[in-house]
C-alpha cells in the first residue's frame, strides 16, 4: 500500500494540487457513517438528503466556534467570562451566515434563543474545568488536513485542534459537546480521531503522541495514544472501507443496519428497518466524488 502526502491546512503553506491518480475522497464522518450503516450513507452522501440539524448539534457548532475564536484572543484573556463573552456575538454570526439555523426558534422566542445561548455556556464551562486554555497555543484550529491512501483515495477532514509541543510531539484535540449515551458513540469518535491521526502520519511522519476527546458536557478527558502499526492496520481498514462503499455503489446495494443510532436517524420513514421505502438509487451521482464537503452529523455526540 502507498501513501502521498497531500498537506493541505488552512493555516499552513499553499495547498497542492491534488495528485491526478486520485478518483474519490473520504471524510471520517462518511466513512464512519457507512460503517454504522450503509444506508445511512447513502441517504447522506448519494441521495443527500436534507436533514434538519437538532438543537443540540447546533449548540456544538456554537460551542466549536466560541472555543476556536477563544484562541484568537492574548493567553491572558482566555478566561470563562470571555468565552462567555463570545456566545452571542458567534451566535449572530452563525445565523447571518446560515439564516436556516434561525428556524430552530419560533418567531419571538427570545426566551428559548436565550436558554439555548446559557445552555451553550454552560458547556463551556465544562471546557474551563478540564483546560486551562491560557496556558495553551494551538498549532491549528478548525484545519483541514488531507492525504492520499492507496495512490486513489484522498483521505480528509478538519481537525478541532492541534497541539504541538516543544519536542514535536502531536496532540490531536476533538470537542464533545453532545449528550449522547457514551458507550454507543466512544467507538465512532475514535475512528475519527484515528483518521486524523493517520492523515498526520502520512503528512508529518509523525504519529500523534496523543489523541484526545474533551467532552465538555461532562467535564471528562479521554486519551488515546496510537502507534505505527496501528496506523497502517487502520489505514487497510479505510481502504477496505471505501472499495466497499465502491462495490455497494456499483451493486445499488446499501443494506440498513439498525442499532441503537437509529434514534438518532433523521431517515427511519424511509428505512426499510422501520417500514419505509427508500427513494429510486438515483441515476447518476450526483457530485462529484472529490467533493465531500464538513458537514455536522446529524448524529449529537458523535462528530459534533
Ligand atoms: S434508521 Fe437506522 S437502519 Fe435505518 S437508515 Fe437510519 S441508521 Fe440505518
Amino acid at each position: 500500500m502507498t501513501a502521498e502526502p497531500v498537506i493541505d491546512t488552512q493555516h499552513g503553506p499553499t495547498a497542492p494540487e491534488v495528485p491526478p491518480t486520485v478518483r474519490a475522497s473520504l471524510s471520517p464522518s462518511r466513512a464512519a457513517d457507512f460503517k454504522t450503516c450503509p444506508l445511512l450513507y447513502r441517504f447522506r452522501s448519494i441521495d443527500r438528503l436534507p436533514e434538519r440539524p437538532t438543537v443540540e448539534q447546533v449548540r456544538g457548532t456554537l460551542v466549536h466556534a466560541v472555543l476556536e475564536r477563544l484562541f484568537d484572543l492574548p493567553a491572558a484573556a482566555r478566561t470563562p467570562e470571555s468565552a462567555g463573552d463570545l456566545v452571542a456575538p458567534q451566535w449572530d454570526r452563525l445565523v447571518t451566515e446560515q439564516p436556516e439555523l434561525s428556524t430552530l426558534f419560533a418567531d419571538g422566542d427570545a426566551a428559548g434563543v436565550e436558554g439555548f445561548l446559557r445552555s451553550a455556556a454552560a458547556l463551556l464551562e465544562g471546557y474551563f474545568t478540564v483546560e486551562d486554555p491560557r496556558r495553551l497555543e494551538p498549532a491549528e484550529r478548525e484545519a483541514l488536513i488531507s492525504a492520499v491512501v492507496d495512490d486513489e483515495l484522498l483521505i480528509r477532514g478538519y481537525l478541532d485542534r492541534l497541539d504541538v509541543a516543544p519536542d514535536g510531539a502531536l496532540r490531536v484535540v476533538d470537542y464533545k459537546t453532545g449528550g449522547a449515551p457514551r458507550e454507543a458513540f466512544e467507538a465512532r469518535a475514535l475512528f475519527q480521531l484515528k483518521f486524523y491521526a493517520l492523515v498526520l502520519w502520512r503528512t508529518r511522519g509523525v504519529v500523534p503522541r496523543v489523541l484526545r476527546l474533551l467532552y465538555l458536557k461532562d467535564a471528562e478527558v479521554c486519551d488515546y495514544s496510537p502507534d505505527a502499526e496501528e496506523l497502517l492496520r487502520f489505514e487497510r481498514t479505510v481502504v477496505a472501507l471505501w472499495r466497499a462503499i465502491e462495490q455497494a455503489t456499483a451493486r445499488q446495494d446499501f443494506r440498513p443496519r439498525p442499532s441503537r443510532l437509529c434514534d438518532w436517524c433523521s431517515h427511519q420513514a424511509l428505512c426499510p428497518s422501520f417500514g419505509g421505502t427508500p427513494p429510486p438509487f438515483p441515476v447518476a451521482r450526483p457530485a462529484d466524488p472529490l467533493t465531500d464537503a464538513r458537514s455536522r452529523p446529524a448524529v449529537p455526540g458523535a462528530d459534533e
